[in-house]
């Protein structure tokens, strides 16, 4: 999948986590770095791709991106498998209290808020052709539905036509529907 569409599943997850699990108490900067936290999870696993937006943020990030790719063994490996997931959950539930004040961060909501975007982001590219390589370093790579036929083309109509406007509906949906709840309620 495309960016954009990993950016709208980051945020449509989020909404979904937070209308099941309810809104946190937390303070407006915790809120704003949980959003952008859900921002690059949601786009962290294609770090092995230099066309990523992640990398176009940073100077001189599309070389670092073909390197990348290298140190990854290629797009769609470890960045993409279970063992990736947990390496980069018990990463950042170490480095995220390094960075951040606890007194005005919740590093923990950082965290969820990042894993969501994370997760999100393989699920819908387990709904694509390509398939998801979940037990790497083996190869086997798996998709739903289990026939590749059925699956999704990236950057097609599909994608840009039906995944995305659903995402960005169920988005601005929720955003609009936990703001008048918690609000005027
Ligand atoms: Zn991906």
């Amino acid at each position: 999948m495309t960016s954009k569409t990993h950016e709208a599943g980051g945020v449509a997850g989020l909404m979904i986590g937070m209308l099941y699990l309810g809104i946190p108490k937390i303070s407006a900067i915790t809120i704003i770095v949980a959003l952008v936290a859900n921002l690059v999870g949601s786009l962290m696993p294609d770090i092995d791709q230099n066309q990523n937006r992640l990398w176009d943020m940073i100077p001189g990030g599309n070389t670092i991106g073909k390197v990348a790719k290298k140190v990854f063994w290629g797009h769609r490996s470890l960045s993409h498998s279970i063992i990736g997931t947990m390496l980069v959950y018990f990463g950042l539930k170490w480095l995220l209290p390094k960075l951040f004040n606890h007194d005005f961060i919740d590093t923990n909501i950082i965290l969820i808020s990042a894993m969501i975007g994370f997760v999100s982001h393989l699920c819908l590219d387990f709904l694509t052709q390509e398939g998801l390589p979940l037990f790497f370093p083996l190869k086997w790579k798996f998709g739903f539905p289990p026939f590749k036929k059925l699956r999704i083309r990236t950057g097609r109509f599909v994608e840009n036509w039906v995944v995305f406007p659903i995402l960005l509906v169920i988005s601005v949906g929720l955003i609009i529907y936990l703001a008048v709840s918690k609000y005027f309620v």
